[in-house]
C-alpha cells in the first residue's frame, strides 16, 4: 500500500538529539530552540518567532495576545480543521464562518466585509495546501475595519504572497510542525510576532505568565508571576529534531515540489477532458507543495475514486468536514449557507505526497486514476 503520508527523517535528528540530551539541558527555550528560532527569523525576516508545542498552541497564544474576550467575533473559513476555531472559542469568542471561493478552499475575501459587525475582533485566514490567500486584499480590509490579522499557516511554510512570506502578512501568525506537515518535529509548531507591541507579552505567555525569559536575560534581577499563560514552549529534545528538519528545507521543499509537478503533469489530460479538477495556484500566490488533492465532479464519485485506489493499494484521502456542519458548532452557527465549503467537504481527495515517494509511484497512482474515468 502507498502510505498517504510517511514522515521523512534528514538523519541528522538523533544526532542532535543525543547532543541537547548530553548537554543536560532538555526543558525548553535552550541551545537548539534559540538556533531554530534564529534560523527561521533571518530566513523569513520575521520580527520575532517563538517555538510551541503545536500550531494549536500558537493560535492559544495568539487569541490570549488578541485579549479575546467572551462575544467578541472572529472570523475564519469554515473549510479547516478544529484548531483555527478552538483557541478563540476557548477565550469565549463566537467565531463567524467565511465561505471559500469558487477556485481554492481559501476563504472568499470578497465576503468578508458582509460578515464585518461591531463585535467583530479578528480575522483568521488559512492558506490551504500552503497557497496563499491574497494577503495585500485581506489586510487591507481588515485595516480598514481597525481589526487583527492571525494567518493560520499551518501548512505554510515557505510559501509566499505577491513575493512576501506567508506568515509575515498577519499581526501574529501560527505554523505547525506536525508529522503531516512539510517540515516536521512529530508534534510542534511557531507563533511569528509580527507587530512589535506583542512581543515582550508574547514570550510572558508563553512561559506560564512569568517573566522568566527577560530574567535570563539579565534585564530583570528576579522573576515571578507577571501575567496569564501557559506551558506554550517544547523541550529541546523537539527543537533538536525540528533543527535537523530546518537545515534540510531546501532540499524538502525542492523534492516536494518535483513530485507535485508531476502529479499535475500526469494528470492533467483528465482535467482537460473535464473528469476532474487539480488545484489552481493563483498568479500571486506560490505552491510549497504541502499538499496535493483533486476535486470530484461529487460526493459518490470521490467516494467511489477513494475506493478504486484503495483497491490499487494508494492510500487517499478526503479532508475537513466543514466546521460550520460539525456536531460542536451546527447549533451555534447562524445559518448561511455555505456552498463552496460544502463543494470541498464533498468533493475533495488528497493523495499521497511525501518526501520519499517517487515517479514511479506517482505513475501508478496516476495511471489508477485514469482507469478509474476509462472505467476499466
Ligand atoms: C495541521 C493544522 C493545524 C494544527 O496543527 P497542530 O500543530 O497539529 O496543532 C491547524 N490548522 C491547520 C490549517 C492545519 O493544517
Amino acid at each position: 500500500m502507498i502510505p498517504f503520508n510517511k514522515p521523512y527523517l534528514t538523519g541528522k535528528e538523533t544526532h542532535y538529539i543525543y547532543q541537547a540530551v548530553m548537554s543536560g539541558k532538555l526543558s525548553g527555550n535552550g541551545l537548539f530552540t534559540k538556533r531554530c528560532q534564529q534560523l527561521i527569523e533571518q530566513r523569513y525576516n520575521f520580527h520575532k518567532v517563538l517555538l510551541t508545542t503545536s500550531c494549536t498552541d500558537a493560535l492559544e497564544m495568539a487569541a490570549i495576545l488578541l485579549d479575546i474576550q467572551p462575544g467578541d467575533e472572529v472570523i475564519i473559513p469554515s473549510y479547516t480543521f478544529v484548531s483555527t476555531a478552538n483557541p478563540f472559542i476557548l477565550r469565549g469568542a463566537n467565531v463567524v464562518f467565511a465561505d471559500s471561493s469558487e477556485e481554492s478552499p481559501n476563504l472568499d475575501i470578497d465576503l468578508i466585509e458582509s460578515l464585518i459587525t461591531s463585535k467583530t475582533k479578528a480575522i483568521v485566514p488559512v492558506h490551504y495546501a500552503g497557497m496563499a490567500c491574497d494577503m495585500n486584499k485581506l489586510m487591507q480590509v481588515a485595516k480598514e475595519h481597525n481589526l487583527f490579522v492571525v494567518e493560520d499557516a499551518a501548512q505554510a511554510i515557505d510559501s509566499y504572497c505577491s513575493g512576501k512570506e506567508l506568515g509575515g502578512f498577519g499581526h501574529l501568525s501560527a505554523f505547525s510542525f506536525h508529522e503531516t506537515k512539510n517540515i516536521i518535529a512529530g508534534e510542534g509548531g511557531m507563533l511569528v510576532v509580527n507587530d512589535e507591541r506583542f512581543a515582550e507579552r508574547a514570550e510572558i505567555i508563553w512561559e506560564k505568565g512569568t517573566n522568566r525569559s527577560s530574567f535570563f536575560r539579565g534585564e530583570v534581577d528576579k522573576y515571578g508571576w507577571v501575567d496569564i499563560g501557559s506551558s506554550f514552549l517544547p523541550s529541546e529534545i523537539t527543537a533538536a529534531f525540528l533543527y535537523a528538519q530546518l537545515e534540510n528545507l531546501d532540499e524538502i521543499q525542492s523534492k516536494r515540489k518535483y513530485l507535485w509537478n508531476l502529479y499535475y503533469e500526469y494528470l492533467e489530460e483528465v482535467q482537460v477532458k473535464g473528469l476532474l479538477k487539480l488545484p489552481i495556484v493563483p498568479l500571486y500566490a506560490t505552491n510549497n507543495a504541502h499538499m496535493f488533492y483533486v476535486v470530484c465532479k461529487d460526493f459518490e464519485e470521490r467516494n467511489a475514486l477513494i475506493e478504486h485506489l484503495s483497491k490499487d493499494q494508494v492510500h487517499a484521502v478526503f479532508h475537513y468536514i466543514s466546521l460550520h456542519t460539525s456536531p460542536y458548532y451546527a447549533h451555534k452557527h447562524d445559518g448561511r449557507i455555505l456552498n463552496n465549503a460544502d463543494y470541498y467537504t464533498e468533493r475533495l481527495v488528497r493523495l499521497p505526497l511525501f518526501y520519499e515517494l517517487d515517479e514511479k509511484q506517482i505513475y501508478h497512482i496516476t495511471e489508477s486514476i485514469k482507469a478509474f474515468y476509462r472505467n476499466d
